[in-house]
């Protein structure tokens, strides 16, 4: 049994919220509610900022060395991965995704404080020869307090995603999980604990976007933003944060595409490029989801394309099939929104998963759906779903699988797949697109790797070192020695 209390982690103490209001939880396997976490307001952001302020500025927290965080956040990994299966149940209760899934997200989860546990004494500054008598440092410096404000696709790969690289570098931490998926924080929260990290160093408040939320990013005591959700809350987020001079990151998600050449290998594409929209059914940021096929080899892929669509399943946890439920009520009828729409406007549906038997009445399921030859110009070949629908577009020629690649407001992922390697190269270097997979989608979790988009997609990077360096800022030091 899950327990978790209406409490905010604040100082390395578990609060009441200063307003003592809760919310409830809902499990979206059953829709029934299994909990409930506290529904701050800015008066426990402000707690919170004080709380990590004090950390930074005057607290244990702000003196450690950069080898001795490296080896907190080493041993909270550890701390996490012992572990795995009680945070693998919480996270697979909290968001509906099958149990496998949400074990592999927990280890995704520890290897980020394993990465950046590493990363925290090699991130070195630099000399720059100057002119004759000087001479000159760069050293990168933590900003100070930084505000995290979570999704709710992937909240414990996020946690690690977003704090890991800002503790390393660091700052001291105030985290805002989503409303829809907290409970993994919160157990997370406590396991910081144990790791030994020092007081106020990380702090979570739950609570409402528009309540807890814009208090996090306009609260003049944060030094930095890094946000994950929605284009339209991105934009608010670098509003409230240019009203006080602060620079965020904003990861907004996609509409990636996976480009097929008609010499691909289509038993190896056709896979990943099901698992890579169908994963966390389609609840993904970097999901590729749209499929742009080469028009003379549309008649031989997509009916391939169609036998492995028709074949996911969806269902809860514990069943462990290809996907679960959407995240709540709401994103279901978003999702069937689109789905709706593209069908009344006389778009085929080529195939379709099921939802097994014996998935609960009340979850919140989807069937997933491929839609194809999707117009152009049509919603759903532009706009992000975040749900488990893909399209297919036919594309005419090289020229035409670039502009078409390009031919969305976002940029986050993309895919080509073809045996030409000049062409590879080509397609690689003109799509728009802040990664993007050769024959090739995903690649594990990619904590290594650089990750963020352009666009409606956001701003800023994510994992890799070039998180490291969004989490600090550089201080040139010039010393004239005669
Ligand atoms: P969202 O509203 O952008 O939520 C993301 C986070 O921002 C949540 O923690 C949310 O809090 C918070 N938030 C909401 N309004 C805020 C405000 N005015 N000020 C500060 N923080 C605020 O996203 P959503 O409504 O959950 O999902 C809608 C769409 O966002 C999805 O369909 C998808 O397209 C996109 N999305 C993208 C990603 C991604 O990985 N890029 C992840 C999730 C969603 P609460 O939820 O607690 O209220
Ligand atoms: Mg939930």
């Amino acid at each position: 049994m899950i327990t978790t209390q209406p409490l905010n982690f604040i100082d390395g103490e578990w609060v009441q919220p200063v307003e003592g209001a809760v919310m409830p939880i809902r499990e979206p396997a059953t829709g029934d509610i299994f909990g409930e976490v506290a529904d701050s307001t800015a008066a426990d952001i402000d707690l919170a900022v004080q709380a990590a302020r004090h950390a930074f500025d005057n607290g244990e927290w702000g003196r450690l060395t950069a080898t001795r965080r490296g080896r907190l956040l080493s041993r909270f990994a550890e701390v996490i991965l012992a572990k795995a299966d009680e945070l693998a149940e919480i996270e697979a209760k909290d968001t509906g995704k099958p149990q496998g899934v949400a074990r592999a997200d927990i280890v995704a989860l520890a290897r980020y404080f394993e990465f950046y546990g590493g990363g925290a004494d090699k991130l070195h500054g630099e000399i720059i020869p100057y002119v004759e008598g000087y001479h000159v440092g760069v050293t990168r410096e933590p900003h100070g307090v930084t505000g995290h404000i979570l999704p709710w696709n992937y909240p414990a790969q996020m946690f690690g995603r977003t704090l890991a690289p800002a503790l390393a570098a660091g700052n001291a931490t105030v985290l805002k999980p989503a409303e829809d998926a907290c409970a993994t924080s919160l157990r997370l929260a406590e396991l910081s604990m144990e790791a030994g990290f020092p007081k106020g160093a990380i702090n979570i408040v739950t609570g409402q976007g528009a309540v807890a939320g814009a208090a996090l990013a306009s609260h003049p005591g944060i030094d930095f933003m890094s946000f994950t959700g929605s284009p339209e809350v991105g934009q608010i987020i670098q509003k409230l944060c240019a009203d006080h001079f602060i620079n965020c990151t904003l990861e907004l998600g996609g509409k990636s595409p996976q480009i097929v050449f008609a010499d691909a290998d289509f038993n190896s594409a056709i896979p990943v490029i099901v698992k890579a929209l169908i994963q966390n059914s389609g609840q993904t940021c970097s999901a590729g989801s749209r499929v742009l096929i080469e028009r003379s080899a549309y008649d031989d892929f997509v009916p391939r394309l169609v036998e492995a669509f028709g074949k996911v399943r969806v269902g809860v946890p514990e069943m462990n099939l290809d996907c679960g439920p959407i995240i709540t009520a709401k994103q279901k009828r978003r999702v069937e929104g689109f789905i709706d729409k593209a069908r009344a406007q006389g778009i085929p549906v080529l195939a379709q998963g099921t939802i097994a038997d014996g998935a609960p009445a009340g979850g919140f399921f989807v069937a997933p759906t491929l839609f194809g030859p999707v117009p152009r110009e049509s919603e759903i070949a532009r706009e992000e779903v975040f749900g488990p629908v893909l399209v297919v577009l036919p594309f005419d020629d090289e020229a035409d699988a670039i502009k078409l690649a390009n031919a969305t407001d976002y940029a986050l992922v993309a895919a080509v797949w073809t045996r030409d390697g000049a062409r590879q190269m080509r397609v690689a270097n003109r799509v728009r697109s802040g990664q993007v997979f050769v024959n090739c989608y995903g690649a594990g979790a990619g904590i290594e790797l650089p990750f963020g988009g352009s666009g409606k997609s956001g701003h800023g990077r994510e994992k890799g070192f070039a998180a490291l360096h969004e989490f600090t800022k550089t201080k040139t030091t010039v010393f004239n020695h005669g």
